[in-house]
């Protein structure tokens, strides 16, 4: 009877841990974090962290043994455990989920069962039953079968009998292996023969080569290299250089006048390039500086909000020098990773080798790589730019947390599970670590600005751009008016167009905003009024002209476009709103002498399309870049002395609750694209609503009266900050089913939550790839504990998936939903 067993997460969405046995040694050996592989179910074999190891014997079940240890020391440390736990607790899911979403997948090793004959020597086929004789008959012609070949050749599920009764006989082996996916790359070098180091000896030898032009040109280049470089001189490298081939190459080692030698190369190469000195702080900056050192002494987090082009990166870059100078770690988050090259480079430059960055997008050895360099605090790791997934990383000794343009959507990840916001995440990261966590923005959000007003936040704040560039001169454009005048053409202003015709005479460029990517969103019918509309989700079809097709943008679906109304018959179909696409249409007749270019998710699908554009608008080989919401964020260019906001009443008219603060965001973000030079730059933002309170504030850049004013607005609606919410989202083919769902839930959820809860509601696109959805949302009192209303929802979501009826309805927890 086994006496030591171990708690394990798996990555499954079904209980916390899982509960095995182990035997002594094994108890002795393994520690929390370390990977362990473990039957499950019939057949199935999953990679586990171990959790904890103990000696409580659970009640009611029959624990099963462990298949295999796969590690020899923790690849999870006690604090990333600790962390899991907060994220399952507080974002309502499993460790499994959390582990999920935090390894990368070459640690989640894939199992499968290996099935070969145990012997060549020929068996006697009249022994076999039929399915035996199929697996034996099988194995003779390749040397091993997964579990899922054999339920293929035997056509069906459950063929356990099968290979047992084969093992009985001894016919086969049965072996789970466990792939490691993660495999390092490995690169050859070249160096001199240790004998030839000598003066002496390296003269003789270039004598003995001088007729072998080849072989000299190799070796001199090889000394060049050292040289200039100071690293080990990779083959490939050599070979280019000197112009040369490996045949002579290959000559030169079997002479014993060069060694060739393998080192595990890792992914992220260092230039070479020595490091800048970092920028010397003007005296705003070097005041916030201190400030927030200050701070830190008191408090762990601290907002730092500065006008966009303040120099708040800089002061980052200072703060980040000092701690790596101690050999602490730092993580540098980022909203998105792919839009920030120039953030990137500008890093590299002061931080050259110790900087590493985390990608979602990078390749799984890669990610492995910045794995165990970040747990083994190696010093090329030592400052981690990434996006929100940076945040799972294995820090061993963090010291510093920034988080910058911290209002971000896209630092709240709505799906998959976990729905964890990353900056939020951090906070908990860095209060494990008793590490510092900075936040920086231009326009924070209103939680972070309320938390540092009310002192759970320090607040430093960089009210001048730096070098004492002007902010841009904000000019709303009333559009009802220049309608009703005639002012307009296509979709520009007078006004706008007279903007960008100077400033393309004053040979700067322009930055053209519309937040909306296609040619014209809606088609609609001008007989009756109908739009067309996608199959599978509740939303009209956007039109594509470069290709003149309809699309779906939720679910991907498109069509060719439709000549007349379907549903009347009228070939009367006009567009209503517009896109990008018909911006760059209409600029590109308006402007025919100029470069006009479009940056949206459409034209920088392609790799390297986005860097292209980029590096366009550097050398000035765009005039005009029209773009979406892509454009506001951290492009810092020279040039640009006009934005154009072509029309800013969608961004407002959007359905959310956070719409008003995120359009203020938005613009300040935008119009801060403009004007970066001594030269005060213009902002013209297009209106059918010039007396929005929100686009006054953006004119005059007042983010206090904003956010007094939204503050007001949400205490009174009942939304964050004041209020917590939870929203539960309600998924079903079958639009009654859902509706009952809903219903049964939130009425179980009344009982004792009365009235903070809300719905169930359609959201505005009721269906989405042919499921029907509704929304039910909790609102939560300041004073009422969180997680005990998250533990009464757990109740009534177990009760819920006890009712059979409801079994094909998918239910989503979505803690902090914004
Ligand atoms: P923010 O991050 O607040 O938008 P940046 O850090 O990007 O601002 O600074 C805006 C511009 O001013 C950048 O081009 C930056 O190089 C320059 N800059 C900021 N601070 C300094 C400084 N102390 N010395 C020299 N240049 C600076
Ligand atoms: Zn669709
Ligand atoms: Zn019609």
């Amino acid at each position: 009877m086994s006496l030591y067993f171990i708690d394990v997460i798996l990555p499954i969405p079904l209980k916390q841990t899982f509960t095995y046995n182990v035997n002594k040694d094994e108890a002795a050996f393994l520690k929390p974090g370390m990977r362990v592989a473990v039957p499950f179910g019939k057949s199935k074999i999953y990679t586990g962290i171990v959790n904890s190891i103990h000696r409580n014997t659970p009640q009611g079940y029959e624990t099963k043994p462990i298949d295999q240890i796969l590690d020899e020391y923790p690849i999870i440390t006690a604090i990333q455990l600790k962390h899991w736990q907060w994220m399952a607790s507080y974002y309502m899911c499993t460790l499994g989920e959390v582990m999920r979403a935090a390894l990368p997948s070459a640690f989640l090793l894939e199992s499968e069962t290996i099935i070969a004959l145990l012997s060549k020597e020929p068996q006697d086929e009249s022994k076999l039953s039929d399915d035996e004789f199929l697996v034996y008959e099988a194995l003779l012609h390749q040397p091993s079968l997964h579990i899922n070949d054999i339920r293929s050749i035997l056509d069906r599920k459950n063929v356990v009998s099968v290979i047992a009764k084969l093992l009985e006989r001894k016919i086969i082996v049965v072996h789970e292996e466990l792939y490691e996916k993660y495999i390092p790359k490995i690169k050859r070098y070249i160096k001199l023969a240790p004998e030839y180091t000598s003066e002496e000896n390296l003269k003789k030898l270039l004598e003995t080569l001088s007729r072998a032009t080849k072989q000299r040109q190799v070796l001199m280049t090889l000394f060049m290299l050292l040289a200039q470089e100071k690293k080990p001189i990779d083959s490939i490298l050599l070979q280019k250089k000197s112009e040369s081939t490996s045949s002579v190459l290959k000559t030169l080692i079997d002479k014993g006048i060069l060694e060739e030698y393998f080192i595990q190369k890792d992914r992220i190469e260092y230039t070479g390039e020595e490091p800048s000195e970092i920028k010397k702080l003007n005296k705003e900056q070097e005041k916030v500086f201190g400030d927030i050192k200050t701070l830190f002494e008191t408090k762990d987090i601290a907002l730092l909000y500065g006008v966009t082009s303040s120099g708040k990166t800089e002061v980052y870059v200072k703060l980040i020098k000092e701690l790596l100078v101690i050999g602490k770690q730092v993580l540098y988050m980022l909203p998105e990773i792919a839009l920030t090259t120039q953030l990137i480079i500008r890093l590299q430059k002061y931080f050259g080798d110790k900087i590493v960055v985390y990608h979602s997008k990078y390749s799984i050895n890669e990610r492995v790589e910045v794995w165990k360099s970040v747990l083994e605090n190696k010093s090329k790791a030592q400052l981690v730019i990434g996006a929100r997934s940076s945040l799972f990383l294995p820090f061993s000794d963090l010291g510093l947390v920034i988080v910058d343009e911290e209002h971000e959507p896209s630092f709240k990840q709505y799906s998959p599970v976990p729905r964890y916001n990353a900056r939020d995440s951090a906070v908990i990261l860095t209060k494990l670590h008793k590490a510092k966590i900075l936040l920086g923005s231009a326009t924070p959000s209103l939680e972070s600005f309320h938390n540092a007003k009310s002192d759970k936040f320090g607040l430093v704040t960089l009210k001048k751009r730096y070098g004492n560039v002007l902010l841009p001169e904000i000019e709303l454009v009333d559009i009802k008016e220049k309608y009703r005048k005639k002012r307009m053409t296509g979709h520009f202003s007078d006004t706008l167009l007279e903007a960008i015709e100077q400033s393309l005479k004053n040979k700067e460029q322009i930055i053209l905003f519309q937040n909306r990517r296609g040619y014209s969103p809606v088609i609609e019918c001008t007989t009756c009024g109908v739009s067309p509309q996608c199959p599978n989700c509740d939303v009209s079809l956007t039109y594509h002209q470069y290709k003149d097709q309809l699309r779906c943008h939720y679910c991907g679906y498109q069509e060719s476009m439709q000549i007349s109304c379907l549903a009347c018959g009228s070939e009367t179909l006009d567009n209503k709103g517009f896109g990008t696409e018909q911006i760059e249409l209409e600029l590109k007749e308006l402007f025919p002498n100029h470069h006009i270019a479009r940056m949206d998710q459409d034209t920088t699908k392609r790799k390297h399309a986005y860097a292209k554009l980029i590096e366009g608008l550097e050398n000035h080989d765009i005039d005009i870049l029209v773009g979406t919401q892509m454009l506001a964020k951290g492009l810092d260019f020279r040039n640009i002395s006009l934005v154009g906001v072509m029309n800013a009443d969608n961004l407002l008219n959007f359905p959310d609750f956070r719409a008003h603060e995120r359009s203020f965001q938005l613009l300040q973000q935008v119009a801060g694209r403009a004007g970066r030079t001594s030269k005060r730059g213009k902002v013209l933002i297009q209106t059918f609503n010039p007396n929005h309170r929100i686009l006054q504030q953006v004119s005059t850049n007042n983010y206090d009266e904003m956010f007094t004013e939204q503050m007001e607005d949400r205490y009174q609606f009942k939304y964050p900050p004041h209020f917590r919410i939870i929203k539960i989202t309600f998924k079903d083919r079958n639009f009654s089913k859902m509706q009952k769902a809903s219903l049964w839930f939130t009425q179980a959820l009344k009982i004792k939550l009365n009235e903070h809860v809300l719905g169930p509601e359609a959201p505005p696109v009721g269906r989405i790839r042919n499921l029907f959805i509704t929304n039910i949302l909790i609102k939560i009192p300041k004073g009422q504990s969180l997680s005990r209303t998250k533990g009464y929802i757990n109740s009534i979501d177990r009760s819920f998936n006890s009712i059979k009826e409801f079994s094909s309805v998918r239910v989503i927890i979505d803690v902090d939903n914004y």
